[in-house]
């Protein structure tokens, strides 16, 4: 235990010095199942703390295929022509099935993976959404205890993990292609609701006007939407990630509704309102995995499962017997 102690505390130290090895080892720690390493990704966590939250921390999501990748390179370098340090992180649920769909593939942002002020890790694995969330929202701390003072964190834009990435940023970015004239289509209602900006991306070539147009469209439907808590106005803009234009508009827009939200104090509000979330989601995603790792729950689950597809019991009836099993469990 003592030398547990010790050790983390040295990781510790170094990690907060900048040190990219001590980052990555407590990354690792923070992705591990041991509960060992669990407990010592906390211990990590706990003395990291105060040398964090000095940061923006901005999520991207939109379809694969959008640009994200090559928005994130391009993104990434110009802030750190800024003198700003990029840590670049990852949610992406599917990421242990099909092998990492994003960030997986390092050579996918080759420039920025040699740049020294960026670092870049791909997407934890987890068989849950809750689980992956969680590492990356530890991560995030991590990172900014070892001095990257903006995180980017990219999502694809399919199912609820665009949601989990909302809820651990400042500033919310959806990435989109110029359409056929019919923009709207297809697009959830709530990833509309979250985004603090609309980018089009491939506005170059004969794709300019399109790409415009589509703006023009973007910005009229969010005058329909109710207005942001943050009383930000959501922003749209065009952007070549390709031929690196319009990357330096987001960084500003961003940059104006840092200045604006720190002013009306809805920055650190959010930030208190998302660790109270995280709270409540870490006990959720504890009890639960608690729950479904226990070998009494897991025979039982079988067996209850059978019972009820052949009518022999309630699901809810089976619900109670298996909660009250956890209940008698230590
Ligand atoms: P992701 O799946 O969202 O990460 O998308 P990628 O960054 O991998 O890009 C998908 C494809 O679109 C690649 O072939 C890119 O070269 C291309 N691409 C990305 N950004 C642009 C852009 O601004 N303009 C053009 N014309 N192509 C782009």
């Amino acid at each position: 235990k003592r030398r547990q102690q010790i050790d983390i505390n040295t990781l510790g130290q170094q990690l907060i010095q900048g040190n990219i090895t001590a980052l990555s080892r407590g990354i690792t720690l923070v992705e591990s199942e041991n509960s060992n390493h669990q407990q010592q990704a906390e211990q990590l966590i706990e003395y990291c703390l105060p040398h964090a939250n000095k940061s923006v921390r901005i999520g991207i999501t939109g379809v694969p295929g959008v640009g994200k990748s090559t928005f994130i390179e391009a993104f990434g370098n110009h802030l750190t022509s800024l003198n700003k340090k990029v840590a670049v992180l990852a949610v992406d649920p599917s990421s242990s099935i099909s092998k990492g769909s994003i960030l997986g593939d390092k050579t996918r942002m080759e420039d920025l993976v040699k740049n020294k002020n960026a670092f870049i890790r791909p997407s934890p694995s987890g068989d849950s959404l809750g689980g992956v969330a969680k590492k990356t929202r530890e991560s995030i701390i991590l990172c900014e205890a070892a001095g990257f003072d903006t995180i980017l964190i990219e999502t694809v834009g399919v199912g609820q993990s665009e949601t989990a990435v909302h809820s651990m940023v400042d500033f919310f970015l959806l990435l989109k292609l110029a359409g056929a004239g019919d923009e709207l289509q297809g697009i959830k209602r709530g990833i509309i609701e979250m985004a603090d900006a609309i980018i089009i991306n491939k506005a170059d070539k004969d794709n300019v006007k399109r790409a415009k147009m589509a703006k023009t469209e973007f910005q009229r439907a969010l005058h329909l939407y109710p207005p942001k808590a943050s009383e930000w106005i959501a922003k749209t803009a065009t952007c070549s990630a390709i031929e690196n234009k319009g990357i330096d508009t987001v960084w500003e827009m961003i940059s104006d509704y840092v200045s604006q939200t720190k002013a009306n104090n809805y920055f650190e509000a959010n930030r208190k309102e998302q660790n109270k979330y995280w709270l409540i989601q870490t006990i959720e995603h504890h009890l639960k995995s608690n729950f479904y790792q226990r070998k009494n729950i897991q025979n039982l689950l079988d067996e209850l499962l059978q019972k009820v597809k052949e009518g022999l019991v309630s699901p809810f009836s089976a619900a109670a017997k298996l909660l009250d099993e956890y209940k008698k469990l230590k």
